[in-house]
């Protein structure tokens, strides 16, 4: 019920109109169902009992009513009006079936949307914590099986609406008929409500199970590769076996719940409608024509009741996928990161780390660090893998916010300032660089309409870039092929360094990026940064010897503390203490 009510508040508009259109079909139906009590009067030459008030009165009533419209109470009359109330109702009820189509594929794109901005929105420590397996399966099976949902959920509506409608009529021609049918419908759906409650639970563990197995699923297939290179992809079999039994279990769990409810509930009907048809013919003596109607229009009620159950028990079994993706998008919304403060940053004099500790959960990195980056410089931070270099990286980017200690960028402090326009100001190239399978000039782009042609251009001279972009066939117009497979590893990262210069940055982070290209590609790289320096500020993270070399200034990071090791291209052999809590070891 609260699915139905979340969605109802969430699509207002489209589900009161659904609603409506819904409700004058069931209407249209009623009047057509009622109009076969005088069609079949006349039809028959049979007039209501004398003692049959209710019948009489009714009949008489509609061909009043019909009268006073200026139509002529005849079998062929009262047959057009039957044929237009149902051709109306199919009108409305394709008008209410289409609305209920746009939301249920609205309900997923708008639940995978909202996960999305919700995930993008995020800390990046919340980012890193979640499994891509889980976010895979949330914006594939979990928005698929949340829409399945909405839609049973609506076809449980209008399926009641109907039943509704049937249930005023069959009071208004037998009240006491009506009476016993719909307590024989409560008896079945009683009966029956255990079932409800398997589904519910099959639902909640599928979901469950197919979280935890795509997880595992997907981090298997990443490191798939040495497997096979050693012959031990085997091992993943017994891996994803109990996600999968226990997937498989809930899943027949599912299905034979759905088959017994369906099964079950139409021998119950018939022996009550059985039941019904003889108590009214032999106890009641009910005329035939009456005893018709009735059958049909009781029929029809329990059988829509019967319906409202089991499109109630699909939805109860795909309720549980939407509150899944709810709960992540809440999550993630709750752990939205803070861009409060207002300053515009002006790199013109330094970023500043001053004591600066940070902890992944129980793993202290940087343990009062203290460094300086002086504007229009080219700093390097060495170290040893795991020493915390490219953390440093992300707390000046602002991806993760020290425990203890400051950042300064000149003289503001980091949570004054602008968050996304210091973001903006940055150039940022990883170690791994993404290539879209797109022309040169889109991947230095990415698309932005801010940036033109001559942009990228100047870019890609900048990153010494130029010359083996306009030797490609078609220049900077040339695809890079699938992951940038058409370039070598040190073209690659030019194109990198390009994108991350595009936009003119202030500040141009390199996180290890040519730890994977051979000699030639480094010189060449560290000639391009030699080449920028001056003209906007450089922080390289490596451990390759030539990188630092092109650094004026070199920071070791040891035992989560920074030490400059060189200066203004000097080195520092045994310099006083930088900012009083910098370790002077090493060099
Ligand atoms: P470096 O760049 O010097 O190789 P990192 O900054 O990547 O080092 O990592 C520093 C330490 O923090 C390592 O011990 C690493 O295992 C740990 N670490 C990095 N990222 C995470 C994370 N998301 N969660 C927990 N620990 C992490």
């Amino acid at each position: 019920m609260r699915l139905l009510l979340t969605f109802a508040l969430t699509y207002p508009w489209r589900s009161a109109f659904t609603l409506l259109a819904m409700l004058i079909a069931g209407v249209m139906e009623g009047v057509g169902l009622l109009l076969l009590l005088p069609m079949l009067s006349i039809a028959t030459g049979e007039q209501g009992p004398v003692d049959d008030n209710t019948l009489a009165g009714l009949g008489h009533l509609l061909t009043e009513a019909l009268t006073r419209l200026g139509i002529t109470p005849s079998v062929g009359s009262l047959l057009i009006l039957i044929v237009a109330c149902i051709v109306l109702k199919g009108a409305l009820l394709l008008l209410a079936r289409t609305q209920i189509g746009y939301t249920v594929a609205h309900v997923a794109t708008d639940l995978r949307l909202a996960l999305l901005r919700a995930l993008l929105a995020a800390r990046w420590e919340y980012y890193l914590r979640q499994p891509v397996g889980s976010l895979a399966n949330a914006a594939g099976t979990e928005a698929i099986r949340a829409s399945a949902g909405y839609l049973y959920g609506a076809s449980a509506v209008a399926m009641l609406i109907q039943a509704c409608i049937y249930a005023t009529v069959a009071l208004l021609v037998s009240w006491e008929a009506a009476l016993a049918s719909l307590l024989a419908g409560a008896v079945v759906i009683l009966a029956l409500s255990r079932l409800m409650r398997k589904t519910h639970r099959a639902g909640l563990r599928q979901t469950q199970y197919l979280k935890s197995l795509l997880t595992r699923l997907t981090d298997s297939l990443q490191s798939v590769k040495p497997l096979k290179a050693m012959a031990r992809e085997s091992l993943l079999g017994p891996v994803l076996e109990a996600d999968n039994t226990r997937l498989n279990r809930a899943l027949r769990r599912e299905v034979i719940s759905l088959e017994a409810l369906a099964t079950l509930q139409e021998p119950m009907l018939a022996v009550i409608l059985a039941v019904g048809l003889y108590v009214a013919l032999t106890q009641w003596g009910m005329q035939f024509n009456a005893v018709m109607v009735m059958v049909l229009l009781l029929a029809r009620l329990l059988t829509h009741l019967t319906k409202v159950q089991r499109q109630y028990q699909r939805m109860l079994s795909q309720e549980s996928a939407f509150w899944s993706m709810q709960d992540a998008i809440e999550k993630a919304k709750r752990d939205c990161e803070k861009t409060a403060g207002g300053i515009p940053p002006r790199l013109e004099k330094c970023v500043r780390l001053e004591k600066v500790s940070f902890a992944y959960d129980n793993t202290l990195v940087l343990r009062r660090a203290t460094l300086d980056i002086p504007a229009r410089s080219f700093t390097a931070i060495v170290g040893p893998s795991g020493v915390g270099k490219s953390t440093l990286a992300d707390l000046i980017t602002g991806l993760l916010r020290p425990q203890q200690g400051q950042i300064w960028i000149d003289d503001v402090p980091f949570e004054q300032m602008n968050l996304l326009m210091w973001r903006q100001s940055i150039g940022y190239v990883p170690q791994d660089t993404f290539l879209l399978h797109d022309t040169v000039l889109h991947n230095v782009t990415l698309g932005d309409p801010a940036l033109t042609q001559a942009d990228a251009e100047a870019a890609l001279r900048a990153a010494g870039a130029w010359e083996f972009v306009t030797a490609m066939p078609d220049g900077i117009q040339t695809s890079v092929g699938e992951r940038g497979a058409a370039l070598s590893g040190g073209q690659r990262q030019r194109i990198a360094i390009a994108r991350a210069l595009v936009n003119q940055p202030q500040l141009l982070i390199l996180d290890e990026v040519t730890s994977a290209l051979d000699r030639e590609s480094e010189a060449a790289i560290c000639r391009t940064l030699r080449e920028l320096r001056g003209r906007l500020t450089i922080l390289a993270i490596s451990h390759q010897p030539a990188l630092v070399e092109a650094a004026e200034r070199v920071y070791r990071l040891q035992n989560g503390t920074a030490v400059l090791i060189m200066d203004g291209g000097t080195p520092v052999a045994a310099s006083p203490v930088l900012h009083g809590e910098t370790n002077l070891a090493g060099g």
